[in-house]
């Protein structure tokens, strides 16, 4: 006999807003229901490495997603570890899920409560397994524990205000089967080429097999999470450009796995060409941000700074709820740690670019160099970013040949102890500035800031390796006399 239970109130009033939401992205719900099973079937590899004894040890693990066109249903069933009659009233008919619980908090805060409103909301937090009734008009879940001796269970809901619960049949094996009848305007969802895509792009390296009607969908594999000796340039080229659509190897990546202070993993590339075009500053930029390998966020603009926006890559820590929202990962202080360490690894990685491979790095200036030179500002790694900069100057033979500012400090000239820049609108220019005469007389290096970015770089800095940053054309002449116009080298 089956029994009928009343959702608590806040879940119908969840429910409610659910199945009338106008919201345009439902395809989440399929990102949500497979990685509900994919955490069950994460959770049934641990048991199993812990040696505990499991109900049908031997069925594979793997998410298996039918499609019945004609009856416009979803079946999507895992191997995962089930739930008990318990575990099923606990975890569905209650709110423990954060997402959920942050997302009532703020509509009850929502002063308009418009449809607009909401769906910015859903989006914004996601909604667990509550979400599949945006796209159905009743819910099966047949399910059964991984324990020895448990039974198998159905529940079923028209997502109104009650569910009902009842014993499955003898032969269910472990794991749990979600059946999903679609409403009439989610009918396109019964679709194979339609649930390939929302598995390409929430969660293609889930790292379990998602078989769409017996044929794999997930074909990339989490590559960040394995270990860099098992990775070659071409695993990290092909990944490179699965995730920017891109044709083009990138120009370089890193690979970092952390454990300490914080567990994560993260590959990032930089681009061998810049997608902002002149005058047109790129808002598409951020890492995809993964929780267990489940993507959370797609373009993260909170793990690297805006003047590094050109890198491509992906970050994946353990210690983060899949569900958490935009603004609570803006204040989190995991991601800002993730962030230190990124930043910190990328400029490094600048460093050694510019010292082993020059004419990679001089790629990199061009086409970046004006982005970066917008970090200016991040006081905490000034160091770092000061030695990454490039300019033209007098004593270079053309106009696109660089040096560094360290470059520069060691080629002064004996009793010289300021280092001097002069803006200029081209190399021709400042070559012909009667400033510069009395530079060119005692052969004094002068950085050319062709950039009008420079001029900001440079009085931000104030300072490099001690030495003053002076305008050529504000020097005092007295500091000029003591310069020997013999060079050191
Ligand atoms: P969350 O995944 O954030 O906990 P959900 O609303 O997505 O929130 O799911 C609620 C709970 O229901 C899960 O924590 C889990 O205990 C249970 N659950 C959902 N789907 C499955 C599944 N496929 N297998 C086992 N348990 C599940
Ligand atoms: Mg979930």
């Amino acid at each position: 006999m089956a029994e009928k239970f009343e959702f608590k109130a806040e879940i119908k009033q969840l429910l409610d807003i659910l199945v009338h939401s106008l919201y345009t992205h439902k395809d989440v719900f399929i990102r949500e229901l497979i990685s509900n099973s994919s955490d069950a079937l994460d959770k049934v590899k641990m048991l199993q490495l812990r040696g505990e004894k499991i109900t049908n040890e031997k069925l594979d693990l793997e998410i298996d997603i039918k499609i019945d066109k004609d009856k416009k249903k979803l079946v999507i069933t895992d191997t995962g570890l089930g739930m008990s009659r318990d575990e099923i009233v606990a975890n569905i008919g209650t709110i423990a899920h954060s997402g959920t619980g942050e997302f009532i908090k703020h509509l009850s805060k929502s002063k308009k409560g418009g449809k607009e409103d909401v769906s910015e909301l859903i989006g914004r937090f996601g909604v667990g397994f509550y979400s599949v009734f945006m796209a159905a008009k009743e819910v099966k879940i047949t399910t059964r524990s991984y324990k020895h001796g448990s039974k198998g269970w159905v529940w079923t809901s028209d997502g109104s205000s009650s569910y009902s619960l009842d014993e499955a049949p003898k032969s269910t094996k472990r794991g749990t089967k979600i059946e999903i009848f679609l409403r009439e305007d989610a009918e396109d969802f019964a679709d194979k080429f339609r649930i390939e895509n929302t598995i390409k792009k929430y969660s293609n390296f889930v790292n379990y097999p998602i078989k769409v009607d017996g044929e794999k969908a997930n074909k990339v594999s989490a590559i960040w999470r394995e270990p860099k000796s098992s990775l070659d340039s071409d695993k990290y080229n092909e990944f490179y450009k699965f995730l920017t659509n891109r044709d083009e190897d990138p120009l370089t990546h890193i690979h970092i796995s952390a454990d300490m202070p914080i567990q994560f993993n993260s590959i990032m590339y930089i681009p061998k060409t810049n997608d902002e075009i002149f005058g047109y500053r790129n808002e598409d930029y951020g890492l995809k941000l993964f929780s267990r390998r489940v993507l959370i966020q797609d373009e993260n603009k909170d793990l690297i700074p805006e003047y590094l926006r050109f890198i491509k890559g992906v970050a994946d820590t353990e210690d983060l709820p899949l569900n958490i929202s935009r603004e609570t990962l803006q204040e989190n202080a995991i991601i800002f740690k993730i962030r230190t360490v990124l930043v910190k690894k990328l400029l490094g990685h600048l460093k050694e670019i510019a010292e082993k491979e020059p004419e990679n790095y001089t790629v990199f200036w061009q086409q970046f160099g004006r982005i970066f030179k917008e970090g200016h500002n991040d006081f905490a790694n000034m160091d770092r970013f000061s030695e990454l900069l490039r300019f033209n100057s007098s004593s270079l033979k053309e106009e696109k040949d660089l040096t560094s500012l360290s470059e520069y400090v060691d080629k002064m000239a004996k009793g010289q102890e300021e280092i001097y820049y002069f803006s200029a609108p081209s190399r021709e220019a400042a070559e012909q500035d009667p400033h510069l005469e009395v530079f060119r007389i005692k052969k004094i290096e002068v950085l050319y800031l062709f950039d009008p970015i420079d001029e900001f770089v440079l009085t931000s800095l104030n300072k490099f390796q001690e030495k003053q940053l002076v305008s050529a054309d504000q020097v005092d002449l007295k500091n000029l006399k003591g310069v020997k116009d013999d060079k050191k080298s």
